[in-house]
Formats: C-alpha cells, structure tokens, sequence
C-alpha cells in the first residue's frame, strides 16, 4: 500500500482511481478437504486473489507454504499486476495460496489437494479468464494436475488454463529457467550501468529453490563468483567460489546446502550482509528489513523473490546507493515465458528454445531501460519508477476502459 502511495503521488492519479488501486476486484476463499495417507480427512484453507484484469486475464501463481495468509496472497496478487503492465503483455494480475507444508505431504496427497482446490475454484479460473502458474513449492507437476483437473471438468484438454506445465503436455521451452534468465539479464544491465564487469563479478544468494539455484547456475556461467548461499535451513560461503550444482545435489539428498564440501556454514542473515557485487534475494518477503539493511555490503540487489525487500529497508539501501533492481522488473522472466507457453498453447504451436530465449531477451533488455529511463528522468530509485511504469499502465487502461454499466 505504501508503495501504490508513493507511485500515485507522482503520477498525480485520480483520487477514485488510486481508491479502487488499492483493493482487489474479486477475492475467493476456499475450504479444501483432503483424504490424508492415513486415511484420515483434513481441510486446508486456500486463497485466490484477483487484483486487477484492466489489461487482460488474471494471471500468476499458486504458492504453497505454512505461512500462507489472506494478506501476503493480497500483496503478491498487486505485484502481478504491475509486473504484467511493466513487461507490457496483455494480463492482469493474480495470486493464490493454500496453507500447507508440502514438505511433510505425499505426492499423492498433494496431487488430492491441487486437484480438489482447482474444482472449487471452478470456473473464477479459465484461459480468459485467470492462468495460474507456479511459484514457491509448486512446480510443473503441480501444473500437470491442475490442467488435468479443469480439461476433465470440460471434457476436453486445454492446455492454456495454466502456465509452467511440463514440455510433453504443452509446456515452453525455457519456463522452468525463465524466472532465473531475467534475473541474470536484468542484473547484467545493472552492472553495465554502474561500469561492472560480470566476469568475476562476486554474487551472493539467499534461497536456493528454482529462481535461487537457476540463477546461481547462470551466474557462474557468466564467470561470475558464487561466494555465498543459503536455504531455509542456514547458508555456506566459500571464497573460492561455490559449485553450484554439487550445492543442488548435496541440497537433493540432504535436505540444505548445509554442510557442502569445500564450504563452511554461515547464518541466512550473513548471507544478506557479506561483502559482493551482485545479492539476489531469492526467497521469501521482508528479508531485508530495517535490522539488516544498513548491513547489506553489495553493489547491486536483483530482487529474483517477491518483495523481499521492506519499504524502511529500502530507503536505507537508497541511502547506502546500492543499486536496486526490484523484484517486478528483476523476477518478470518467469511471467513473460509464461505469457509466450499461453500464447503457443492458443494457437497450437511449439516454440524453439531459442526462438524463446530470444524473446525474453529482448523484452526484458526492454523493460529494463524503460524503467531505468523512467528513474533518471524523475530522479527517483528504480523501484519507484518500475511502480510508476506499471501503475501507470493499469491505471491509464481502467480510465479508457471506463465503468460497466
Ligand atoms: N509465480 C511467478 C511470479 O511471481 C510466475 C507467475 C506466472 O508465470 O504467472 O511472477
């Protein structure tokens, strides 16, 4: 909210369009029971919050976690929504979240509880209407499930309700990265900006889930340094250099990249405040918050999680003029692949990988330098006038667009 505030005071919104900014258009609250391994049944509470569809369907993604609530999904929904205007494809935006902890759930009983929280979203989802997606512990097999789920309920496939399924039923080539692609390609821009090369570039990650080790993999093969990782359950640094894959296999059977070879442990918050050249928060939110920031040593932050950032830490980082990259602009990889996966999946088509790549490339070099040239020409931080770009764009299209009836 204090972030719309910002924007609108410099985009001298209308007052009744800055009101209606401010609240989700439509929020649906689930009650999902689920038969358990044991036979027994448990219900567990689900989210989907529709924040804006002016520019096109809802879209984004579906996010399990015990920490799930009404408000968080409320916040990721308004994000959607200025990340969709930011890279310019025609959504709205969307979130939704099931208060679970799928690491101590089966497959088969997350299988159950997908399939069953999609019935009740019945038709409030739909390739026009709202296009959920992966994001923190789903993946394309939960995608698999939810595209299955609503083609049964219609009688026939449609691939194109959801986004980030897998490549055999209808997914893109390059969504299972595109998230982390942007990442690299948004921070590269950065670090041409401020006259820093990548190669040898020291980069440090906190959160190590599909945006975190994907990002860490092409950061290394940019010839940059990985000094410092972490994971829910604690961090490792190296000044030597991390392997990010060993720190991936090592991760896979042990549960963290606790404990890797060649690494000694350091704490999460170290991983925030050690010494480098490019951050990338890749967690959850409010990581850097008002206790950590004046800590934070790096160059530049690339926000590849949401929100992760407080808006009392951010004005520290300003201060310390670190170079921030927000989470709308840095993380919009995955949303735009996912908009190119609906695309092919409309028309029937299979894109190349490199047919892809290029695309979010292009675009994301893109979005970028309208957000930079929008920060220059205001003087205010990036983050403000990635707000103002995508505020902006939402709000010009609600006016057009007008009231019903
Ligand atoms: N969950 C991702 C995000 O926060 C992707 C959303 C999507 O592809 O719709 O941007």
């Amino acid at each position: 909210m204090k972030q719309i505030d910002i924007a609108a005071e410099m985009l001298k919104l209308d007052s009744d369009i800055l009101e209606l900014l401010r609240h989700p258009k439509r929020t649906l609250h689930v009650s999902v029971p689920v038969r358990m391994d044991s036979g027994l049944r448990k219900t567990f509470t689900g989210y989907r919050v529709q924040y804006n569809d002016a520019r096109g369907p809802y879209k984004g993604g579906i996010r399990y976690h015990p920490g799930v609530t009404l408000d968080e999904v409320n916040a990721l929904a308004a994000w959607m929504t200025w990340k969709t205007a930011i890279i310019n494809v025609p959504y709205g935006g969307a979130k939704g979240g099931v208060i679970c902890n799928p690491k101590k759930m089966s497959v088969k009983e997350k299988e159950r509880m997908t399939r069953r929280y999609v019935t009740m979203l019945g038709d409030f989802i739909g390739p026009y209407t709202d296009v959920p997606a992966p994001d923190v512990y789903t993946d394309s097999q939960t995608m698999a499930w939810i595209m299955d789920t609503y083609s049964q309920m219609k009688g026939h496939k449609v691939p194109e309700v959801v986004t980030g399924k897998p490549i055999n039923i209808g997914g893109s080539e390059g969504r299972e990265t595109a998230t982390a692609k942007g990442v690299l390609i948004t921070a590269r821009d950065a670090a041409n900006e401020l006259n820093i090369g990548l190669k040898g570039a020291t980069v440090s990650i906190h959160g190590y889930g599909n945006a975190g080790s994907n990002s860490a993999a092409f950061f290394l093969g940019m010839g940059c340094k990985i000094i410092a990782i972490s994971d829910s359950q604690g961090g490792i640094y190296s000044n030597k250099g991390i392997d990010t894959r060993a720190a991936l296999n090592h991760k896979s059977k042990t549960g963290s990249v606790k404990g890797l070879e060649g690494t000694h442990d350091i704490s999460t918050t170290d991983v925030l405040e050690i010494e480098c050249d490019i951050l990338v928060p890749a967690s959850l939110e409010n990581v850097i918050d008002d206790r950590n920031a004046r800590n934070v040593k790096s160059k530049i932050i690339c926000e590849a999680a949401n929100g992760p950032t407080t808006p009392e830490a951010d004005i520290l980082l300003e201060t310390n003029g670190i170079f921030v990259v927000p989470d709308i602009l840095a993380n919009a990889g995955g949303v735009l692949v996912s908009y190119l996966e609906w695309v092919q999946n409309l028309n029937r088509e299979h894109w190349t990988a490199m047919k892809v790549e290029n695309r979010l490339e292009q675009d994301m070099h893109h979005a970028f330098n309208e957000v930079l040239t929008m920060s220059k020409r205001h003087g205010v931080s990036m983050r403000t006038a990635a707000l103002m770009l995508g505020i902006g764009r939402v709000a010009s299209a609600i006016k057009t667009l007008g009231i019903w009836p």
